[in-house]
This record gives structure tokens, sequence and C-alpha cells, in this order.
């Protein structure tokens, strides 16, 4: 699939939508899910144009996907959840569910989260 420049992560990243940032480094934005899905609910984005997992894996330069990964983990240390637990997913295409076709995970926590998947 090709990158469309007005998805809307791509609008919070350029700040022409407003956001409830988390965290924000040269690599990744971080920033409260709108409709959150748990106590904690942060969605973490690469500041970068990948539409998917799939595609920030394969075509991201390697100081990107670590900068990414590291910010993942720096925000999960900012909101105390690793002492407690806390769940990251990441959407990949249709089946999945992914809406927003700009690559993002999800860090969830602040609640024991259940099983892995909604029956
Ligand atoms: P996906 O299914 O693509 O992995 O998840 C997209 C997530 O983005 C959803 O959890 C949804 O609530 C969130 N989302 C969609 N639009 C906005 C928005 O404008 N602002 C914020 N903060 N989150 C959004």
């Amino acid at each position: 699939m090709e990158y469309d420049p007005n998805n809307i992560f791509a609008k919070i990243l350029r700040g022409e939508i407003p956001c409830r940032k988390i965290y924000e480094d040269e690599h990744a934005l971080a920033f409260e899910d709108i409709a959150p899905a748990a106590p904690v609910h942060v969605l973490v984005v690469p500041k970068g144009e990948f539409v998917s997992f799939d595609d920030f894996t394969a075509h991201a330069p390697a100081s990107l996907q670590l900068g990414f990964f590291s910010a993942m983990r720096k925000v999960a240390q900012q909101l105390h959840l690793p002492q407690n637990g806390y769940r990251i997913i990441g959407n990949h295409g249709a089946d999945a569910g992914q809406l927003v076709p700009h690559f993002h995970m999800h860090i969830l926590g602040g609640k024991p989260l259940g099983g892995l998947l909604a029956k």
C-alpha cells in the first residue's frame, strides 16, 4: 500500500491536529489514544512515512527502527508500567483491524488486561 501523507497520524506529526503528547524525540512521538481501551493507552508512531509494521521493518533505516523501539521503552518507563506489566500491540492490515495507515504501536496498561484476544 502506498503511504497517504494525509492520514491522521501524519497530521498529528506535522502539528496540524492536536494530541495529548506523552513523549517525543527525533525518532518517535507518543500520545494518548483518543478512545482508550485501558487506563493507560498510548500510541507510539515513528517519524517517517511507513504504512505498517511490515513496511517499517523492511524499509526504515536501522537507526530509526532502534530509535522507535527505544522510545517505546522510554514511554513505558515514564509511565511506570514495567513493575505491574503492560501490553504492546501492533495491528497490520485488514484482519488485524488496522485503522490508521501510518505504522504505530499501542502501549496498554494500568490494570490487569485479561486474555490476549477478544472473543
Ligand atoms: P489501529 O486499529 O490502526 O491499530 O488503531 C488506531 C488507533 O488510533 C485507535 O485505537 C484509535 O482510537 C486511535 N485514533 C484514531 N484517530 C485518532 C486521533 O485523531 N487522535 C488520537 N489520539 N488517536 C486516534
